[in-house]
């Protein structure tokens, strides 16, 4: 008998004024007993509607079938077919904007849990059965990948898998992308990235670090060491700001800034000297997850106040709803419908005030969007000593402008062919944030994959 209860299992989570005090996860797995029980609200669906609602097409019906019956195991192996790191897409996935919103069970209450379920069989998996896999034959063939976020990651394990000689090349110290620098620790573990990184190496991938490629070597230097075909995951790392009075002034950060000295530099460890602001409080502007995470940051720093600026209301903001109730309850002072128009300095050069305008929705135009205007004499001032800008980011153009050849679209994002993920240039394939602009973790690990699947048929097509 399937367990009719309207609602999802409850995830257990730390206490908000405790949580917004430390790094560590705020959510919990769930145990063996609740996932079981949350498993028997899934109806196997004949038409599998959720499986359509995930990017990477994960089985989902199977997999919740056999942890219904406690085979943990067997439900690892069904995700893992199709999704090689559902530690991390178990956390952060937006599902109820993917397969949960296509769950049956969400018409009348709500969906099955299925982000959640998929990070129990992880986290299980992980804590029992976590071999590391076998070199697989080597066939001679090297191929190069650049970046390693989710993108670069997924597209070195398929390639790896099939044999092929691949060398990571990663700007940084550390490799996992913005799953290291950018989403933070009490949001997913590090660890849990470093895991994965290890499996890689197992496999007999080469990872660079501390390697810019277009500055250390380029794409082309790349091929004529004997690099047969290139993947580009290398992201939209390129902060936006708003042009306005005041940005360049000491204690304005873009999020991208704040979060890697946080995060990747850990600075909120006492055994690492990275030099972060102590601020008392803080502004940030924007309404997306890069937002709410640097919000919850800076209160786990030890700001006393920090305040979120966004110029809609709260059911146009981007960022996922659990990260939006998280940030209120650990005490983010939401201030909607409010834009910044000047920061103001003090004899140091220091950021001490921002000066807000309210805003007020329009109709919504073509797009379905509604557009904030200004409010004509709503100024008014926060005192703050530290303004985070989370307002989007780009594609660095380092590589596309020391790259003959690879073409971009307006927005300098690399263009490629859908169904092969292959840029302009013969054999340099690309995905992730790097083709679509800032996105999700699971759209950047599903092109990593189709790359992967395009460059292995192209190199055999080469040698037939
Ligand atoms: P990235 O993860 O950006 O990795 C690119 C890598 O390439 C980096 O390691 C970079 O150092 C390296 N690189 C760049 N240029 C070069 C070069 N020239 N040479 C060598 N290496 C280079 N998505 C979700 O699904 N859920 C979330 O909750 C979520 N939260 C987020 C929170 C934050 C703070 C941020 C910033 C993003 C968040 N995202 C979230 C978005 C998600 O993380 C990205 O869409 C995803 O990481 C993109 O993967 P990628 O592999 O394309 O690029």
């Amino acid at each position: 008998m399937p367990n009719m209860s309207l609602t999802k299992v409850p995830a257990e989570e730390q206490e908000p004024l405790v949580r917004n005090q430390n790094f560590l996860e705020v959510t919990m797995s769930y145990t063996p007993d609740q996932a079981v029980e949350e498993a028997r609200r899934c109806l196997s669906c004949k038409n599998k509607p959720c499986v359509a609602g995930c990017p990477v097409n994960v089985r989902i019906p199977e997999f919740i079938a056999k942890v219904a019956v406690g085979d943990f195991k067997a439900a690892y192996e069904i995700i893992s077919d199709t999704n090689a790191l559902p530690c991390v897409s178990g956390r952060v996935c937006p599902q109820e904007n993917q397969c949960e919103e296509r769950c049956v069970r969400g018409i009348k209450g709500e969906a099955v849990a299925i982000g959640r379920l998929e990070r129990f069989v992880a986290d299980w998996y992980l804590k029992h059965g976590n071999a590391l896999p076998e070199k697989p034959q080597p066939n001679g063939v090297k191929v190069a990948v650049v970046g390693s976020g989710p993108a670069g990651l997924t597209c070195a394990s398929d390639l790896a898998k099939r044999g092929y000689a691949v060398t990571v090349f990663e700007a940084f110290h550390t490799a996992g992308g913005v799953l290291v620098y950018g989403i933070p620790e009490f949001r997913l573990p590090k660890a849990i990235v470093r895991s994965e990184v290890d499996k890689l190496k197992a496999l007999g991938v080469d990872l660079r670090l501390d390697v810019v490629v277009g500055r250390t070597i380029t794409i082309d230097e790349l091929i004529e060491n004997g690099y047969e075909a290139v993947f580009i995951g290398s992201g939209a790392g390129l902060p936006m700001f708003m042009g306005i009075e005041g940005e360049n002034l000491a204690g304005v950060y873009s999020a991208n800034e704040y979060l890697t000295r946080v995060n990747l530099m850990k600075a909120y460890r006492n055994d690492h000297d990275t030099p972060l602001r102590h601020s008392r409080a803080v502004a940030v502007v924007g309404g997306g997850n890069v937002a709410m995470d640097a919000a919850r940051c800076a209160k786990r720093m030890g700001a006393e106040k920090v305040y979120l600026l966004y110029r809609r209301d709260e059911e146009e903001m981007p960022a996922r709803r659990e990260e939006v109730n998280h940030a209120k309850e650990e005490e983010i002072d939401f201030r909607l419908l409010t834009n910044p128009v000047r920061i103001l300095g003090n004899e140091k050069g220091q950021a001490c005030q921002i000066e807000c305008m309210r805003m007020r929705l329009q109709a919504p135009d073509e797009s379905g969007r509604r557009s904030p205007k200004a409010v004509p004499g709503s100024n008014f001032f926060l005192n703050v000593d530290t303004v985070i800008m989370a307002l989007g980011t780009s594609p660095n153009p380092l590589i596309r402008s020391t790259t003959p050849g690879l073409e971009t679209n307006r927005k300098g994002c690399l263009v490629v062919d859908e169904d092969t993920m292959r840029t302009t240039r013969e054999g340099v394939y690309a995905g992730g944030d790097a083709v679509t602009g800032a996105a999700t973790v699971i759209l950047a690990m599903g092109a990593g994959k189709k790359a992967a699947q395009a460059m292995d048929e192209y190199l055999r097509g080469k040698r037939a």
